[in-house]
């Protein structure tokens, strides 16, 4: 991203400003500017409409700090992040400048984070996945994605005596059309806020855990699909509250069951061809698709502290919960961490994808896709070739069994997962010295808050923080 010189800002607000009449007649009052910190919590701050050209121009001030906070707003004192000292300016994407359909009288629009000198800040998530969209860019190569998002829905006020419990608001079952019927009008107005914000519904239905719902969105470029993660999470959340409903896109909600994920699907295009087919590789798979998917492979014990975050995160990814906790890919194997989808015979040049499936919600998904972007280029760099697929549950195989397909565990804790991002010299070069070091720092925070506590209080503290 360039520097923002004085064109650059003047440009910005004469952008702002054009803006204006349109978000004053659409009954705009206020302007959210979104950003996810390190440990995967969404922070914000506002303006009133008329300061959107100065925002724009300016920036919003934004202390540092929170590049080191837990999400218990505890702070890390990290070797690059958790100081007091500095300032950093919050500078909205016009381009995604969106009205909230859920929440009338609001406008958003996502933030990149720049220094007071103008030069973007090192540990801004954001910017990084650009860069690295750029980088692929230059090799001629596109990366489009999308996120799953599955959340629950909790009564309001949980239990008489334990008012943060989690008490299903549906009891239909998975799948069940009785559970769509339990919330005919609320995922209608759900749908109607996303369409009228954009945003590109592939589908709804209800999930499998109890009061649990899912959407998925329509592929993007990088960037514009992890803001669409924000946005389509935030509309939840507004819409969840106009109809008296609590959500929780946690991990793991309750120590049993199944847990929320936050699938991510991954194709790799050049010159309008999806590279994930049409090739003479397995299912498809064309050299540099299979070298993408490789790089993704190879990386996913350190990708984990980025896209699997939190100690929760760990609560979830156990063996056979659709959650992806060993390192192996296969055609539609949901127990593999990555399921490669062809889509049906005739469309497999538009569909095909590979679907990462250990990753949640509690990400940050802009570091989160960054990770991905730099261990897919480095497969793609060195040419990597996939092992042979897996066609069963990693699960019903013998550690021998395991061990002879070539299928790795994955990291099974957050520390775990904290050391393999520490020693992932691609990751590390990627990400930077800072925000390297700030994603282990923060990793060993969340690790220290929660030593010693039981499954259940780790869920119950992150239940209704993400
Ligand atoms: N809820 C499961 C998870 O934690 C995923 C279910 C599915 O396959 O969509 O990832
Ligand atoms: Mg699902």
């Amino acid at each position: 991203m360039d520097q923002l010189d004085h064109t650059t800002r003047d440009d910005r607000r004469a952008a702002a400003e054009a803006l204006l009449p349109e978000l004053e007649d659409a009954g705009v009052v206020a302007v959210a500017l979104p950003w996810v910190d390190t440990s995967g919590i969404t922070r914000v701050k506002t303006v009133p409409l008329a300061k959107l050209p100065s925002a724009a121009a300016w920036g919003v001030g934004m202390s540092p700090v929170f590049d080191g906070f837990l999400l218990d707003d505890s702070i890390v004192a990290g070797r690059f992040a958790g100081s007091a000292v500095g300032d950093l300016r919050l500078h909205p994407d016009l381009s995604r400048l969106t009205v909230l359909a859920g929440q009338p009288g609001w406008a958003w629009a996502p933030v990149d984070r720049y220094t007071q000198a103008g030069t973007p800040h090192v540990q801004c998530s954001r910017s990084l996945l650009r860069r690295l969209v750029d980088s692929l860019a230059e090799d001629g190569l596109t990366v489009l994605g999308a996120f799953e998002v599955e959340w629950v829905v909790g009564r309001p006020d949980g239990l008489p005596d334990d008012a943060d419990a989690f008490v299903p608001a549906l009891s239909g079952p998975a799948y069940g059309m009785t559970r769509l019927a339990e919330v005919s009008d609320y995922a209608r107005d759900l749908l109607v806020a996303l369409e009228e914000q954009g945003v590109v519904v592939d589908q709804f239905h209800p999930e499998y855990a109890g009061g649990q719902l899912e959407i998925s969105v329509g592929a993007q470029d990088p960037v514009a699909a992890a803001d669409t993660a924000l946005l389509v999470r935030n509309t939840i959340t507004a819409v969840s509250a106009q109809h008296g409903l609590r959500v929780s896109f946690s991990p793991k909600v309750t120590a049993d069951g199944v847990g929320n994920g936050g699938h991510v699907h991954l194709s790799l295009w050049r010159d309008g061809e999806n590279l994930m087919s049409g090739g003479e590789g397995t299912f498809g798979l064309t050299p540099d698709g299979e070298a993408f998917t490789a790089g993704l492979l190879a990386h996913l014990p350190g990708l984990l502290a980025v896209g699997a975050p939190s100690v929760a995160s760990y609560l979830r990814l156990v063996p056979s919960h659709w959650a992806g906790a060993y390192a192996a890919w296969g055609l539609e194997n949901r127990e593999a961490a990555l399921r490669f989808v062809t889509g049906p015979d005739g469309n497999r040049q538009h569909a095909a994808n590979v679907e990462v499936k250990s990753f949640d919600l509690a990400a940050n998904p802009y570091l989160l896709l960054a990770g991905c972007l730099a261990a897919g280029a480095a497969g793609v760099r060195a040419g990597s070739r996939l092992p042979d697929p897996v066609g069963v549950d990693p699960a019903s195989l013998s550690d021998e069994g395991r061990r002879e397909a070539g299928i790795r565990p994955l990291p099974s804790s957050l520390e775990e997962a904290a050391r393999a991002f520490e020693q992932d010299e691609v990751l590390a070069e990627a990400f930077g010295e800072e925000l390297h070091a700030t994603v282990v720092d923060v990793r060993r925070g969340e690790v220290a808050l929660f030593e010693g506590v039981s499954a259940e209080g780790v869920c119950r503290s992150v239940r209704w923080k993400h």
